[in-house]
């Protein structure tokens, strides 16, 4: 089976920047280029979102929203399909790769999801990279467009600490990003990393660190990474639904739609999901008016866009 990688950076009302579809090529690039060499699908996952996470131009790591109280909680999961092993991490603070937390919880402990103080004292334990506090974002080594827009960020979040943000500028354009893998063994894997959804009250939660609702694999029905507002997502647990609906036999297309529909009929919830099953099959569909995501296979170069219906 070649190896097959897919990358999102957010679902909602607003197109894709020069700036973050650099970066999701890049990202796919680096998560490729791993799958090739023949590292595991979980590996290729975690990197592929390190490039979005220190990238800055989307909603996740160093670019990650602010809760209502001037601070920065992330939220990040990962999954791999073999075994069905996960890791995650909620309202962590001050690490530039939450993504590698959720990977240390994986395999540095028993458990699957640590929050708060103890998640970030884990990071700092096995030394993870420091993020600065807000404010004080350094610029990325991601090349080009990714860096200039960096420059841009540091005044965009100086606007929201100090309150300016409210109103207009408070849409600043980042989202959540996410990763899907399948690797040359033919093994799955999931993972999401976010800086939440605006004007959160301290200590929020969304779907992208809940195993099932964000994110899942399974190496015997697929893997999904979800973006959208969790307060809905969770409430359907979209990403399993979608793996239990692939496992009954519904391809991803079908599958993603099936769900996409049920959580606009249920909860009133527009979401964007990437799908990927075992045999390779693989679906990009939001509810949203945009996404952007991307996916690569190895042959031309990636192909990254924010409409995908
Ligand atoms: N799902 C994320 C959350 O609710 C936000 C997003 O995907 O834009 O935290």
């Amino acid at each position: 089976m070649p190896p097959f990688i897919m990358a999102h950076g957010g679902a909602g009302p607003q197109a894709m920047s020069k700036a973050q579809r650099a970066c999701l090529s890049d990202a796919l690039a680096a998560g490729h280029a791993m799958l090739k060499q023949g590292w595991p699908a979980l590996d290729a996952v975690e990197a592929t979102i390190r490039v979005l996470e220190a990238s800055g131009v989307f909603n996740a790591g160093v670019g990650s929203r602010l809760q209502l109280d001037g601070a920065r909680r992330m939220d990040a999961s990962i999954m791999e399909g073999h075994r069905l092993r996960a890791g995650a991490v909620a309202a962590i603070e001050g690490v530039r790769h939450p993504i590698s937390a959720a990977r240390l919880v994986m395999d540095r402990t028993a458990h699957v999801l640590l929050v708060g103080d103890a998640a970030t004292r884990l990071a700092r334990h096995f030394k993870l990279e420091r993020q600065p506090p807000p404010g004080r974002v350094r610029r990325t080594g991601v090349r080009s467009a990714c860096a200039n827009e960096a420059a841009r960020r540091t005044l965009r979040l100086f606007r929201e600490l100090t309150g300016q943000s409210r109103g207009k500028g408070a849409s600043v354009h980042r989202e959540t990003v996410g990763a899907l893998a399948l690797d040359l063994a033919g093994g799955l894997a999931a993972g999401a990393s976010t800086g939440g959804v605006g004007f959160m009250l301290p200590g929020r939660v969304g779907d992208s660190p809940l195993i099932g609702s964000g994110v899942y694999a399974d190496n015997e029905s697929g893997a999904v990474s979800m973006t959208g507002e969790g307060e809905r997502i969770i409430r359907i647990a979209v990403a399993k639904e979608i793996t239990d609906r692939l496992a009954a036999q519904a391809s991803p297309v079908q599958a993603a739609g099936l769900v996409l529909r049920k959580l606009v009929r249920r909860v009133q919830g527009r979401a964007g999901t990437l799908v990927l099953a075992p045999d390779g099959r693989f679906a990009i569909r939001h509810s949203t008016r945009h996404m952007a995501a991307g996916y690569w296979g190895g042959r031309g170069s990636p192909v990254v866009r924010d409409r995908f219906k």
